[in-house]
């Protein structure tokens, strides 16, 4: 009955182990979003921009201002200048900007290459493309690739590299070397990044986020993703964009505009405003942030979980005990019988069988949600 595209698809992790939270009414340490709100000075400025009238369907490529207020945060953040008018486009989320990047990329029988784990949609968008993915393993316990099997990796088939930094699910943040090394690569072969920084503004101890914009300073092979869902704490108002050359952009706009047309406009207009003040909220962001990393990762070391340290995202992952049991039997187990959910890696890897011992545990959640959730992880016992 259904096209045989659907086959290969599978139902995203994140949303079972959610249902299953909630079913067991289990703390939520699974899917990552905040359980506390965003700012009230975003939801105000949203609200403002509906009692003035701003309701209606939105320029397809994304409201002016937020458009060229992002360019001028990536000029002073990043030092790069791209044209707001032909080389950003504002979609339903980060999610959709790698679906229409994906499939404005990639035809049927190309390679796509993906670090495992990897972040669960871009297997799901690149086999809908009807290209294959290819897996380099991040191995722990520091989650560094091994530069001889990415390159390995390339054929004549290749059309991109997938890059997720700072990365979920390990918190890793690549080195100015990894980043270089792919670059390098990308060049000599000529591919494209798919550079997906969501959590572009969320490293810990001072670390910076390298952009690959400032890489390719041009935007000849790069589609640079982000989203405000993470940086405001607002995954559910979903305004994402993708930044690249004039080329791709049209290439993007064209799914873009056949897949949500245009992104609700009132939040475009508080997001604008949200960034015309980053640089005051972003310091106690990022020292809230790494406060909830170090209660995490300190609790986790009086627990069975053996702890990976993150340096962005928010998220970490541990190892636990070999109890016999797979990662999928135990996250399940935890929710049931502890009332605690995490995610269970196995299903973001396809060649190394690390994901099998591992748990993924976000950590952007109150200091109380952290506490109460570290006190059921502390009753697990071998
Ligand atoms: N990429 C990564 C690495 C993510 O973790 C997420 C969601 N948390 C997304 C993309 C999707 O972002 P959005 O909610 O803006 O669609
Ligand atoms: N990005 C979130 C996570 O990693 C989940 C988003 C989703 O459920 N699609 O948990």
């Amino acid at each position: 009955m259904v096209a045989k595209r659907i086959s290969a698809i599978e139902d995203s992790i994140f949303g079972l182990m959610s249902a299953l939270a909630f079913e067991h009414k289990a703390i939520n340490l699974g899917q990552g979003f905040p359980d506390f709100s965003g700012p009230e000075w975003i939801i105000e400025a949203a609200y403002k921009s509906m009692l003035e009238g701003k309701n209606q369907y939105a320029p397809t490529q994304g409201i002016h201002s937020l458009r060229k207020i992002i360019s001028e945060v990536y000029s002073r953040h990043y030092g790069v200048e791209f044209s707001f008018e032909n080389e950003i486009t504002i979609t339903a989320g980060a999610t959709e900007s790698l679906f229409s990047t994906i499939l404005a990329l990639v035809d049927e029988g190309d390679e796509v290459i993906l670090f495992e784990p990897f972040y669960d949609a871009y297997l799901s968008d690149v086999l809908l493309a009807g290209g294959i993915p290819k897996f380099v393993t991040l191995y722990k316990p520091d989650f560094k690739f091994d530069f001889k099997e990415l390159e390995s990796a390339i054929s004549s088939k290749t059309k991109a590299i997938i890059v997720n930094n700072p990365h979920n699910p390990t918190g890793k943040v690549f080195s100015q070397e990894e980043l270089t090394f792919i670059y390098e690569l990308a060049k000599k072969y000529n591919l494209y990044i798919i550079s997906d920084e969501v959590y572009e503004f969320l490293t810990y101890d001072n670390i910076p986020h390298i952009s690959f914009l400032t890489l390719d300073r041009q935007r000849e092979r790069t589609i640079m993703i982000s989203s405000t869902g993470k940086t405001f704490s607002m995954t559910g108002w979903k305004i994402g964009w993708a930044v690249t050359n004039p080329i791709l952009t049209d290439a993007i706009r064209k799914v873009h505009q056949w897949t949500t047309f245009t992104i609700n406009t009132p939040g475009q207009h508080a997001m604008a405003y949200a960034f015309s003040r980053l640089d005051e909220y972003l310091p106690i962001f990022r020292q809230e942030y790494q406060e909830r990393r170090d209660i995490m990762f300190n609790g986790l070391l009086e627990t069975n979980f053996k702890p990976f340290k993150p340096f962005g995202s928010y998220f970490l992952m541990v190892e636990f005990p070999q109890v016999g049991k797979d990662d999928v039997e135990l996250a399940k187990e935890l929710v049931i019988k502890y009332k605690i959910a995490t995610i269970p890696p196995s299903p973001f890897y396809r060649k190394s069988h690390e994901g099998k011992t591992m748990l993924r545990i976000c950590f952007a959640k109150k200091k109380e949600t952290l506490l109460e959730g570290l006190e059921k992880l502390k009753q697990f016992r071998v």
